[in-house]
C-alpha cells in the first residue's frame, strides 16, 4: 500500500509517458537535434532543483542510489564514521556500508528524528559526516544539527526520502545540507515506481555524483566521452519513461502536500477533541512538515501495544526494517575485525520512544512503517471523523 502520489496517478502521467512511447527514445542522453529526444530526465532534474531551491539535481534509479552517489561525491574515507539515526529505513545504513563507510547509530528524540544532543555525543576523530533523516515527513532539527556539523567540520547529507515537500524555517528540506537524497518509490510523497534524486548547491559535488552514477562521465546532455575521468562510477541512471512519469507526479506535489495538510488537521483535531488522557502527538520540528503521518505517543509500551492490536496495526517499534533492532542483516553485519558493531537495545532512548509510538496514516498507508490504520489522501470528511472516533473509542476502552 502506497504513498499519496500513487493514489493520484492519472492523465498527467499518462500524457508524459505517451510522448516517450510515441518517440521510442528511452535514454536520458541525446541530441537536441533529434526530435525524438524529449529530455524528460533532464527536465525532471531542472524542475526538482527549482522546487527544492538548489542549483543542481541528479536523477538516479532509487533513493538508495541517491544516498550512495551523494556519499561517493562527498568522498567517504575508508572506515569513516557516518552518524545516522537508529530509526530510519535500512537504506540509510546499507548505502553507507556499500561505499566503505561505517554507520554509527544515534538516538532519536520525540520528533522521531535524529537527536541533536546524541549526534554531539557520537562524534569521534573518525567521524566524517552526519545523515539527518526527515522521518515520516517531519523535518529534523536542522539548526542544531548544522551548527554541530559546522563546528566539527562534518558533512551533512539530508535523507529526505520520506519528506519530499516538507519545509523547515521557510526553506525546503534538502536545501540545508551539503547534499540531500530523495526517493520516488511507491511509499513516498510522489512516485515513479522507483527513482531517486540527489541535490546540492555545490557544482563539484554534483559533478562527482554524476560521475559516480554513470561510470565517471562528466555531466552532459549528450553523454559523449570527453576529457579525463576523475571518479570511478557505476550505472545508476534513470530512463526517460520513468523520468516522464515522475514529471507528471512532481506537478502534483504542492497539491498533495496542501491536501494532506487539511486532512491531517481535521483528523488530529477530531482526535484531540476526544480528550484522551496520557497521550501526546510526536514533536513536529516545523509546521511546514509533509503531513503524511500522524504519530501518537502513549505513556507506556503496554498501552501502545494494546491500542495497536485493537486497531489491527503495530507499534512503531515493531515496524520491520525501519528500526535498527529489527534489521537482522544489519545486526549480523561484521566489520573488518570480525566485530558486530550493531546490537539490539544499544539505543535505549530510541527503544523507549518507539515502543510507545503508534503511526496513524494520513498520506502514506504502509504496514511497513506501522501505518495501516488511519486515513488516506482520498478520505472524505465523514471517513476522517469516523476513523478519529474509532481511534478515540479504542484508546478510551483501553486506558480509561
Ligand atoms: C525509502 C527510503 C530510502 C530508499 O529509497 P529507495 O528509493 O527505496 O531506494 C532511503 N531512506 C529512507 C529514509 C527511506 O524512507
Amino acid at each position: 500500500m502506497p504513498g499519496p502520489g500513487a493514489f493520484l496517478v492519472g492523465e498527467e502521467e499518462r500524457r508524459e509517458v505517451e510522448e516517450i512511447l510515441q518517440s521510442g527514445y528511452l535514454s536520458r542522453y541525446g541530441s537536441l537535434d533529434n526530435p525524438d529526444f524529449k529530455r524528460k530526465v533532464a527536465t525532471l532534474e531542472e524542475m526538482f532543483a527549482g522546487i527544492i531551491g538548489v542549483k543542481h539535481c541528479l536523477a538516479v534509479n532509487g533513493g538508495t542510489s541517491a544516498i550512495m552517489a551523494s556519499l561517493a561525491a562527498l568522498g567517504i574515507q575508508p572506515g569513516a564514521e557516518i552518524i545516522v539515526p537508529g530509526y530510519t529505513y535500512i537504506a540509510t545504513m546499507s548505502a553507507v556500508i556499500a561505499v566503505g563507510g561505517v554507520p554509527v547509530l544515534a538516538e532519536i528524540d520525540e520528533s522521531l528524528t535524529l537527536d541533536p544532543d546524541d549526534v554531539r555525543r557520537k562524534i569521534t576523530d573518525k567521524t566524517q559526516g552526519v545523515i539527518p533523516v526527515h522521518m515520516l515527513g517531519n523535518p529534523c532539527d536542522m539548526d542544531r544539527i548544522m551548527k554541530t556539523a559546522r563546528e566539527h567540520r562534518l558533512f551533512v547529507l539530508e535523507d529526505g526520502c520520506q519528506a519530499l515537500g516538507a519545509g523547515y524555517k521557510g526553506k525546503r528540506v534538502g536545501s540545508f545540507g551539503d547534499m540531500a537524497a530523495f526517493s520516488l518509490n511507491v511509499n513516498k510523497t510522489i512516485t515513479a515506481g522507483d527513482g531517486g534524486l540527489a541535490v546540492t548547491d555545490n557544482k563539484r559535488l554534483y559533478e562527482r555524483a554524476f560521475g559516480f552514477h554513470d561510470q565517471g562521465h562528466i555531466p552532459s546532455l549528450l553523454g559523449v566521452e570527453f576529457g579525463a575521468r576523475t571518479i570511478l562510477g557505476l550505472n545508476l541512471k534513470l530512463n526517460e519513461l520513468t523520468g516522464a512519469f515522475a514529471i507528471g507526479q512532481l506537478r502534483k506535489l504542492d497539491r498533495i502536500v496542501q491536501t494532506l495538510k487539511v486532512k491531517k488537521k481535521l483528523f488530529k483535531d477530531a482526535i484531540t477533541a476526544g480528550g484522551i488522557r496520557n497521550m501526546e502527538f510526536r514533536k513536529i520540528n516545523d509546521p511546514d512538515e509533509c503531513h503524511t503521518i500522524l504519530t501518537v505517543l502513549f505513556r507506556d509500551a503496554r498501552t501502545a501495544r494494546r491500542v495497536s492490536q485493537s486497531l489491527d496495526t503495530i507499534p512503531v517499534a515493531d515496524s520491520g526494517w525501519h528500526v535498527y533492532s529489527n534489521m537482522e542483516h544489519l545486526l549480523a553485519y561484521k566489520d573488518e575485525d570480525g566485530n558486530r558493531p550493531y546490537r539490539c537495545h544499544m539505543l535505549p532512548q530510541t527503544d523507549d520512544i518507539l515502543s510507545r509510538a503508534v503511526n496513524l496514516s494520513v498520506g502514506v498507508v504502509d504496514p511497513g512503517i506501522g501505518a495501516s490504520f488511519g486515513i488516506n489522501i482520498l478520505s472524505k470528511d465523514q471517513e476522517i471523523q469516523r476513523k478519529a472516533k474509532m481511534f478515540v473509542d479504542t484508546v478510551k476502552s483501553i486506558v480509561d
